[in-house]
């Protein structure tokens, strides 16, 4: 006997960690699609270029922003 309900689709090979190659993404910033080099790229070349989402990186200013001198 047979059932009906037999999970076949329960058997998916195991999907290989994509994303760390290159590939067409969407830029985070201006959503345009753009080739990407790696998973660590979300950013276009032209968002990039604005250089003003670097900014958004915590650099754990406390107040001492003006040491310049080290
Ligand atoms: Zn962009």
């Amino acid at each position: 006997m047979k059932a009906m309900n037999e999970p076949d689709t329960d058997f998916r090979p195991p999907k290989p960690a994509r994303g760390d190659e290159p590939a067409q993404r969407h830029c985070l910033r201006c959503k345009t699609a753009f080739a990407s080099e790696g998973f660590g790229e979300r950013i276009c070349k032209r968002c990039k270029g604005q250089a003003s989402w670097k900014s958004a990186i915590p650099t754990g200013d406390g107040g001492s922003r003006r040491r310049s001198a080290r």
